[in-house]
């Protein structure tokens, strides 16, 4: 049955019912919160609960070196390559102490007192007591608290516009059929496109051929959404991906175990090759942030139309890291250069040749093809696995300003459309995925308010 809502947030993450909260709070009487899986939580649900923040009162307990606002805007446009923009990410940090001082005093979240725990060089994460889980637990019965209607399995599918262009409805599907919310405002707090790669591969085809493991419900709704009222869509050639084992992922649906080769990946004579048997890249290049080798392991598949590139080590290595064979990899091993070529289908001559100059380069500490500097032989028996980049959280996204107010290509607002977290672009990286969420949720609660007051 159709409705009237004075806000409505579609999605009922941290970010969607932070908003909510804060609407609440700025006196919005009908806020009706948008959910179309069975319970509120999306992707932070699952998180480990970890929020950046900087002078909190977790901090100012505890007895470690305050950290800086500067050191950590650093480290966060560094993690994230500059690829972000500055004014908003600098939104994103300067907020982030008051962020984890409100989930403390509004929310009643709890934090694990003296815990802070270390990003980086940086000591700023700060953990939420019961985690991911905890965290949606008191966002959810804080906002029912404050009057917030959530409405589970119900999904936004459009988002309606009247003839001068402004926000004036949703239409929303359940199970029992479609109808009409009529508002003037809506956040959008869908979450972000990590598990659907068909989006990825259209928004960027540079990431064709990555696996969505992100959390089921992040399939991109508020992008298309978004985009079918005019919003520019920006930075979408900008993710985190994990390398994971092709052979386990070329089955995946969903539940399948996936699991993770970081482990594999870190080894210090890890090798990454082609199928033309030739390395392409200095696989320690990415440091500790491993899946900064994403592109140019989608651009060497790419290059060769295939779906996966492959990952070198030997058998002492695995052994020594306690790296364990069994259905979760598929690891091909062989006492020879050439006998491993072979069962990997490439050219002997050539894997050899590869394997040989790369001990010959770690020998005398210099790789004169990739200037990879931190190398250690590999020695039979050879192991390799075939490694395909899977996507697990999208930093690009919906185009908004500094009040949360989404913008068409040519920056002009979208009156009574706001976007917070992951759905919108381009203000956090590793690290920082909660803070944004929870921080942006509350700017975008608190100028929808004032839109719909005046
Ligand atoms: P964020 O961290 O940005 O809040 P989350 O992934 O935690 O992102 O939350 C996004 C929420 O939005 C999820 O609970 C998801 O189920 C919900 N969602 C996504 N698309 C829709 C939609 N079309 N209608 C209603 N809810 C949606």
């Amino acid at each position: 049955e159709d409705a009237t809502a004075d806000i409505v947030v579609i999605g009922g993450g941290g970010a969607g019912l932070s908003a909510a909260i804060e609407a609440a709070d700025a006196g919005t009487e009908k806020i009706i919160v948008l959910e179309k899986m069975l319970n509120t939580g999306g992707t932070t649900a699952t998180a480990q609960g970890m929020i950046a923040g900087y002078e909190t009162k977790v901090q100012k307990a505890s007895k470690d070196e305050p950290i800086t606002y500067d050191a950590m805007v650093a480290n966060l446009m560094n993690n994230a390559l500059w690829k972000l923009d500055p004014a908003l990410t600098k939104i994103t940090v300067e907020s982030s102490g008051q962020t984890i001082d409100w989930l403390i005093d509004r929310a009643e979240v709890e934090f694990q007192p003296d815990a802070l725990v270390g990003y980086g060089p940086l000591k700023m994460m700060h953990v939420v007591d019961g985690f991911g889980p905890s965290l949606v637990e008191h966002l959810t019965s804080t906002a029912e608290k404050a009057g917030v209607e959530i409405r589970t399995e119900n999904k936004a599918v459009e988002i309606l516009m009247d003839e001068n262009q402004n926000v004036s409805g949703v239409v929303v599907e359940t199970a029992d059929g479609t109808y009409t919310i009529h508002t003037k405002a809506v956040i959008l707090a869908t979450g972000g496109y990590s598990y659907n790669p068909e989006l990825t591969a259209l928004l960027d085809p540079e990431k064709a051929g990555t696996f969505g493991i992100g959390h089921p419900s992040n399939t991109g709704d508020g992008l298309i959404m978004a985009s079918n009222v005019g919003a520019a869509l920006t930075h979408t050639n900008h993710l985190m991906a994990v390398l994971k084992d092709y052979e386990i992922m070329k089955d995946y649906n969903g539940t399948s175990n996936s699991a993770n080769i970081s482990k594999f990946i870190a080894q210090e004579n890890l090798v990454l090759v082609g199928q033309d048997a030739k390395r392409f890249v200095d696989e320690k290049s990415g440091g500790y942030m491993t899946q900064l080798l994403n592109e140019p392991i989608f651009d060497q598949m790419h290059k060769e139309g295939a779906e996966f590139v492959w990952a070198i080590s030997d058998q002492a290595t695995i052994d020594a890291a306690e790296i364990k064979r069994g259905e979760n990899l598929a690891f091909i091993t062989a006492d020879t250069a050439e006998e491993l070529a072979a069962k990997m289908n490439l050219d002997p001559a050539v894997l050899k040749e590869t394997i040989d100059n790369y001990n010959a380069y770690a020998a005398a500490g210099a790789d004169p093809e990739f200037k990879r500097t931190v190398m250690k032989p590999l020695a039979s028996p050879y192991v390799a696995v075939a490694v395909v980049p899977c996507e697990i959280i999208t930093y690009g996204g919906v185009a908004r300003n500094e009040n949360s107010e989404v913008i068409r290509a040519d920056n002009t607002v979208i009156k009574g459309l706001y976007a917070a977290g992951e759905v919108s672009a381009n203000s956090a990286y590793m690290g920082f995925t909660l803070s944004n969420a929870v921080t942006w949720g509350r700017i975008a609660g608190e100028n929808a308010s004032a839109f719909v007051k005046e």
